[in-house]
C-alpha cells in the first residue's frame, strides 16, 4: 500500500510552499428585471422590455464575470472596487469592471485560463445572441471564444427568477500563471 502513504518529503499540515500554478474562481449575482430598462449581456444589447436594474449599466453577466475573476486571485467582490453608493458610478459600462478585474490579476502574475457562465431566468431568451454574447466577452478578456462556456437555464417556473422577475448569473473562471 505504498502508493497511499503520505509523501516523506512534506509535513502534514504544512502550508504549500510550491501552490499550483492555477487558481479557480466564482462569481454569482443577481438583478431584478424592469420594464423599460435597456438589457445589456455580456456588454451585448438583448432586444427585450425588460432589463436588469442597478446602479450601473446592470449587466448582471459582466458583474458575476468580474467577482469569478477577482475571487480567483483571493482579492476582494466588485463592491469593493465599485460601490454602488458612489454616484460617480452611476450607470457606467460594466466592462469598466471587468476590465479592472483583469487589471488586478495580471499585476499578480496570472493570465485568465478560461471562464464558463450560466444564465438563470426565465426571460429574456438569449438563444440568438448566444455566440455574439461569448464573442463579446472572449474579446473583453482577450482569450478565444471557444475558452467562454455559456448556458441558459430556467428556474422552472420557482421564485422569482423562474417568474421573470429576477435574473441571475453563476461565473467561474480558471487563472493559470503567466
Ligand atoms: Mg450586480
Amino acid at each position: 500500500m505504498q502508493g497511499l502513504s503520505f509523501p516523506k518529503n512534506r509535513v502534514k499540515n504544512e502550508v504549500m510552499s510550491h501552490p499550483p500554478p492555477f487558481r479557480i474562481g466564482l462569481g454569482y449575482d443577481i438583478h431584478v428585471l424592469a420594464l423599460g430598462r435597456p438589457c445589456i449581456l455580456g456588454g451585448v444589447m438583448i432586444p427585450s422590455e425588460v432589463g436588469p436594474d442597478g446602479h450601473s449599466d446592470a449587466d448582471v453577466l459582466l458583474h458575476a464575470l468580474a467577482d469569478a475573476i477577482f475571487g480567483a486571485a483571493g482579492l476582494r467582490d466588485i463592491g469593493h472596487y465599485f460601490p454602488n453608493t458612489d454616484p460617480n458610478l452611476k450607470g457606467i459600462d460594466s466592462k469598466i469592471i471587468v476590465r479592472k478585474a483583469i487589471e488586478e490579476v495580471k499585476e499578480r502574475g496570472w493570465q485568465i485560463g478560461n471562464v464558463d457562465i450560466v444564465l438563470i431566468g426565465e426571460r429574456p431568451k438569449i438563444m440568438l445572441q448566444v455566440d455574439e454574447i461569448k464573442k463579446s466577452v472572449a474579446n473583453l478578456l482577450k482569450i478565444s471564444p471557444a475558452e467562454v462556456g455559456l448556458k441558459a437555464t430556467t428556474n422552472e417556473g420557482m421564485d422569482s427568477l423562474g417568474q421573470g422577475k429576477a435574473i441571475a448569473v453563476q461565473a467561474i473562471c480558471l487563472l493559470y500563471r503567466a
